[in-house]
């Protein structure tokens, strides 16, 4: 057959077959849907041949051998053992070993079931009979009429399966399922963050400082880092798409959406923000390249580097900054390692890290400051004199709430 997939999800093609001295068989897990996997089609080629050896009028009954040895050990240790229920809620593909061991037990004496090694150079009969019943079921992916689908024995299935095509009946590992179906379900979500934003490994790999992050009294810097990665910022985009309340554009009069980038890279308002950072950050890394050994052209893209962090250029993967993210551009050019660096160097590229993330989370922080300033100086409006009460607050304007909150005004 053909090895299942890794996914569980993914679909897949299992084959199997089964011979007996007068009779070979071979069938598909088409009905298995996507939860098909190898251990049932080695289980199915089993029960076909315990239903050779059952049926054959030859006494004593002819043994069964399957190169599956997990298989043969569980029906042997079963047939010995019933096992107890919480043994058989764990096993996968169940149905089938309780279909076997009802097959087995019907007949008495029991047919042995014996291991024999797969895929050997040895010539005694089980062995080529094996060989024989791999070839026919390989070699079944490569006809033109497929083999029958085999049914499903929905009769030995707990008393509760899960059902859900195209993966049909799910007796085997539900929680690893259930992990994979929800990773799926995320990871194709337009709206999972991580897919929209944040691809790390095509953004430089040194580590950020660590002290805005953990020695700072107060860490704005950081929460507008986290609040940005997370898309909870509330920009305009962000809040009149949860909310329908207010305009999608930018609060600042531009003809753009209000979205995190159009905030801090392009957003005219913040323009002076961007040449203070720039020229601070451009003149602490010219400084720090002094005395540096690097070729000239790594300089030139160090520089580069600097001199664009805040703006959508060619020095940033996909041409768009990311720098309020926490990110910054490969420092290197693409034909520069640094394993072919000497060790001065990396310490050199460390600080330009350094001073290029310091600037770029600072700038961050003053721009998401400047738009919160904004928004308050906007929405404050004088408070009548005497006291406030809810209708007053309400009818003056102040008191403003998102509309499927507004229910709480009228309670
Ligand atoms: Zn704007």
């Amino acid at each position: 057959m053909v090895p299942s997939p890794v996914s569980p999800l993914a679909f897949r093609s299992v084959t199997f077959a089964s011979s007996s001295p007068t009779t070979s068989f071979r069938g598909s897990l088409a009905n298995y849907g996507r939860s098909a996997t190898i251990l049932h089609g080695e289980l199915y080629g089993i029960l076909v041949a315990a239903l050779f050896a059952t049926s054959s009028p030859s006494t004593p009954p002819l043994p069964i051998y399957s190169d599956h040895l997990n298989a043969v050990s569980v029906l042997n240790d079963a047939l010995q053992h019933p096992p107890l229920p919480h043994s058989w809620s764990s096993l996968p593909a169940r149905s089938l070993y309780r279909w076997i061991l009802s097959v087995l037990s019907s007949s008495h004496p029991s047919p042995p079931l014996l291991h024999i090694h797969a895929h050997t150079t040895a010539t005694d009969p089980a062995s080529l009979a094996n060989h024989h019943a791999d070839h026919l079921a390989s070699s079944a992916h490569n006809l033109s009429i497929p083999p029958p689908p085999v049914p499903l024995p929905t009769f030995t299935m707990d008393r509760f399966t899960p059902y859900l095509p195209p993966f049909q009946y799910i007796d085997s590992h539900l929680p690893t399922f259930l992990l994979s179906l929800l990773a799926s379900h995320a990871f194709y979500d337009s709206s999972f963050v991580p897919l929209r934003t944040l691809a790390p490994t095509l953004y430089d790999l040194h580590p950020p400082p660590p002290h805005p992050y953990t020695r700072a009294s107060s860490s704005f810097s950081a929460v507008v880092q986290l609040y940005t990665r997370s898309a909870h910022l509330p920009t305009n985009l962000t809040m009149a798409t949860r909310f329908q309340d207010r305009s999608m554009l930018c609060r600042f009069h531009c003809q753009s959406l209000e979205d995190a980038h159009h905030i801090f890279v392009n957003c005219p308002t913040f323009q002076h923000l961007w040449d203070e950072y720039s020229g601070s950050l451009i003149s602490e890394v010219e400084g720090t390249l002094m005395h540096s050994i690097l070729p000239p052209s790594m300089l030139e893209h160090i520089l580069s580097v600097a001199t664009h962090l805040f703006r959508d250029d060619s020095s940033w993967p996909l041409q768009s900054s990311r720098f309020y993210l926490g990110l910054l551009p490969p420092l290197l050019p693409t034909t520069v390692t640094y394993q072919t660096l000497p060790g001065t160097s990396h310490r050199l590229l460390s600080r330009i890290a350094c001073s290029c993330h310091l600037h770029a989370i600072r700038l961050a922080a003053r721009i998401w400051g400047s738009v919160l300033r904004h928004h308050l100086s906007s929405s404050s409006k004088p408070v009548a004199r005497g006291p406030s009460t809810r209708e007053s607050l309400l009818r003056d304007g102040h008191l403003t709430l998102p509309p499927h909150l507004t229910y709480l005004l009228h309670i």
